[in-house]
């Protein structure tokens, strides 16, 4: 076990001992290499550096009350990377090497693994890249597929309390048709800008807009977005939005918890008449909203200065089946035994 102040470790890079790799080329992924090197040689011709072939994923491993190491999803996780890898046209990471690679990379690096109760959990981050030489804009004949891990605490330093967030209207962070709906890096590059500025402006995050009309929610940066109303989960459905597995889960949470699910375009007016709001990703699971302020019209959407009933119980009953702590009637994780 690492000497590591475990309870306040930020949501940030911590380097561990070994990563994973394999390249695809000539049609084929090579086996997985074990690399104790943080760095990786990449050709400067590289169509992930030039064009924007690249997708990552984020999934974690806790460490439950019963000392096992679970995963939570990770096929869920697997399935998406290979529709981002569609999306930009790169070679597919099949499932089990997907899977080999981060339990290895989990078993590992082990004594990284958050001790239960802290809180914290450990971060993986499958990356996949265009690594062959391109110049003219076509997509790569080589691929590169890396998984390294990093123990990690709350996204939000908050953590579960209320935040404040800007809704923006002169930025957006993909395209009415574009790439919105995969979980690639120029999405991310398109919202360091107007995330940059809202951080500056005192708010965690930015609330962004349809593309096309401004007037529906679509995503919060990196997280989804959830309104709670009479007994009804609603969150937005958009070709734009990055489909998140922490929503999927609360929104199967929320029906076993008797609320109602709508997933429907979600008009801006429509904020005003939450009785809880929040965005919900793995790293956070839930940050609930206290105000969203729209910066162009100044209009605040005030919520409850504590989480409300629902957000915490939805953001309980989810830790609870990641921890171990409640047993995971859908089936959603799994062990990684002998750790
Ligand atoms: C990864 C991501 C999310 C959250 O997805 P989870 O599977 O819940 O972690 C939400 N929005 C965007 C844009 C993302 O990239």
């Amino acid at each position: 076990m690492e000497n590591i102040d475990w309870k306040n470790l930020p949501f940030g890079y911590y380097p561990t001992d070994y990563n994973l790799r394999s390249t695809w080329k000539d049609g084929k992924w090579s086996d997985l290499e074990v690399s104790s090197s943080e760095f990786i040689s990449v050709h400067m011709a590289a169509t992930g550096l030039h064009y924007g072939q690249e997708a990552f994923e984020g999934l974690k491993a806790y460490r439950g009350k019963d000392g096992k190491v679970r995963l939570f999803r990770w096929e869920d996780n697997a399935i998406r990377m290979r529709n981002s890898a569609q999306g930009v046209m790169m070679a597919e990471v099949p499932d089990e090497l997907f899977f080999s690679a981060i339990n290895q990379a989990v078993r590992l690096n082990a004594k990284f693994i958050p001790p239960y109760g802290t809180g914290s959990s450990l971060y993986i981050r499958p990356l996949l890249f265009g690594s062959g030489a391109q110049v003219g804009v076509k997509p790569a004949k080589e691929y590169m597929f890396v998984v390294f891990v990093s123990p990690v605490g709350p996204y939000f330093k908050e953590g579960f309390s209320p935040v404040d967030v800007e809704l923006v209207r002169d930025y957006d962070r993909a395209a009415p048709l574009g790439t919105g709906h995969i979980k690639v890096g120029g999405n991310y590059a398109a919202s360091l800008r107007p995330a940059d500025r809202a951080h500056n402006d005192g708010y965690s995050a930015v609330l962004f807009l349809d593309a096309r009309e401004k007037k529906f929610i679509d995503e919060a940066g990196p997280a989804n977005f959830f309104g709670i109303k009479n007994g009804i989960y609603v969150t937005p459905s958009s070709r734009t939005i990055l489909p998140s597995i922490t929503n999927k889960s609360l929104e199967v949470i929320a029906e076993d918890l008797g609320l109602k699910v709508e997933r429907r375009p979600v008009p801006v007016e429509e904020l005003d008449t939450f009785e809880e709001a929040g965005a919900c990703g793995t790293a956070a699971i839930i940050s609930p909203f206290r105000k969203i302020v729209d910066r162009q019209t100044k209009k605040e959407y005030n919520y409850a200065e504590k989480a409300g009933p629902y957000s915490t119980k939805l953001y309980q009953t989810l830790t609870a089946i990641q921890f171990g702590e409640m047993e995971d009637t859908h089936g959603w994780t799994t062990v990684l035994e002998g750790i």
